[in-house]
C-alpha cells in the first residue's frame, strides 16, 4: 500500500510539504502597523507604546504574519520537525515583507543558537530562512553572530526581565560592516533581537533592519 504525501500543516494530501489552502490561508500583516516594530495597529503610528521610551537598535522590524492559526503550526514544524522542508515556503511568505529593505541591505545574519542547542536540533530554524532570503534576494550570509549563554526560557517573562536576559548572551566573532538584515521565527517583545542589533552595532555594522516570520498579537497595549 502507498500513502499519498500529506501537507505536513493540516494533514490532507497534497504533494506540496505546505498546501494551497495552508499558503492562502496564512495570517498576513497588512494595513496599519507601527512604522518601528511593525506591530499591527488600528492606524499607523511611528512609535506604539510599547517602542515609546525604549532604546531600539534596530532601524525597523516587519514581519509577515500573526503568530496564529495555520503560521503558529508552520513555525513550530519549522523549528521541531521539518525545518529543512519547510524554510522555503516561509521564506518566500516573508520576502514581500522584506521587498521595501531589500536593495538597501548588505548582508542577512539570523538570531543564532548556543552550539549546544543547535546540534541538539539538527539546524537552527532561523538560519535556513535567512539562507533562502540570501538565495532570493542575492545577498551575502554574515555568520559572526554567535550565542555565547543559554538564558533561561523567555516564555513567561515580562519586557524588563527579558531584557536583562538577554544581555550577554550574543556576541560578534568577526568584524561586520554595511546595513544587516537580521532575520529571526518570532517576534515577542523584540528584546532578542534588540539585543543582537546592538552587538551587531557596537562590531561596526552602520544600520540592522529586523524581520521575522511571525510576530505574537499583543493584547492590551
Ligand atoms: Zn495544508
Ligand atoms: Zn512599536
Amino acid at each position: 500500500m502507498v500513502f499519498p504525501p500529506r501537507c505536513r500543516i493540516c494533514k490532507k494530501p497534497s504533494v506540496d510539504i505546505m498546501c494551497l489552502d495552508c499558503l492562502a490561508t496564512l495570517p498576513r500583516i497588512s494595513g496599519s502597523i507601527c512604522v518601528k516594530c511593525g506591530k499591527p495597529t488600528l492606524r499607523e503610528v511611528g512609535e506604539c507604546r510599547e517602542c515609546t521610551g525604549r532604546r531600539l537598535y534596530f532601524s525597523f522590524a516587519r514581519s509577515g504574519g500573526i503568530y496564529a492559526g495555520v503560521l503558529k503550526d508552520a513555525i513550530h514544524e519549522l523549528k521541531f520537525k521539518n525545518g529543512k522542508k519547510l524554510a522555503p515556503y516561509l521564506a518566500k511568505f516573508i520576502s514581500s515583507a522584506a521587498s521595501d529593505i531589500a536593495d538597501d541591505i548588505d548582508l542577512v545574519t539570523f538570531v543564532p543558537l548556543t552550539k549546544r542547542k543547535e546540534a541538539r536540533r539538527g539546524y537552527n530554524q532561523s538560519r535556513l530562512i535567512a539562507e533562502e532570503l540570501c538565495l532570493g534576494l542575492s545577498k551575502g550570509l554574515f555568520t559572526g553572530l554567535i550565542k555565547i549563554k543559554e538564558v533561561p526560557e523567555q516564555n513567561k517573562l515580562g519586557l524588563n526581565e527579558r531584557t536583562r536576559n538577554v544581555k550577554r548572551a550574543f556576541a560578534v566573532s568577526s568584524p561586520v560592516k554595511g546595513k544587516i538584515l537580521l532575520v529571526d521565527d518570532v517576534y515577542t517583545t523584540g528584546s532578542t533581537v534588540n539585543e543582537c542589533a546592538r552587538q551587531l552595532k557596537k562590531s561596526g555594522a552602520s544600520e540592522v533592519f529586523v524581520l521575522t516570520i511571525a510576530r505574537t498579537p499583543l493584547t492590551g497595549r
